[in-house]
């Protein structure tokens, strides 16, 4: 990952770079922003992982459904992925 290690110098302060995204407390329903590390959320898309989600207004964590990993892929932008998967 020497693509995302490069983008520390630029962000001081931060290990790794993160995308933030809402998802929805599944206790209250509400829509709440949540960080995860970007090389995180992409490993997993790769190898089919699950994606663990957390909602800091019950501090609460859980899985990512299909749904909601459909939904991160496409905050990741697509294009980052599409280059792996599509060998052509
Ligand atoms: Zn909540």
């Amino acid at each position: 990952m020497l693509a995302l290690n490069s983008l520390d110098a630029l962000d001081e302060g931060r290990r790794e770079p993160g995308i933030r995204f809402p998802v929805t407390c599944p206790i209250c329903a509400r829509a709440v922003l949540t960080e995860l590390p970007v090389a995180l959320i992409a490993e997993a898309l790769i190898v089919r992982s699950s994606i663990r989600l957390h909602a800091g207004c019950h501090d609460v964590y859980w899985n990512a459904s299909e749904l909601e990993v459909e939904q991160i892929r496409s905050y990741l932008g697509a294009g980052v992925l599409t280059v792996i998967s599509v060998g052509d």
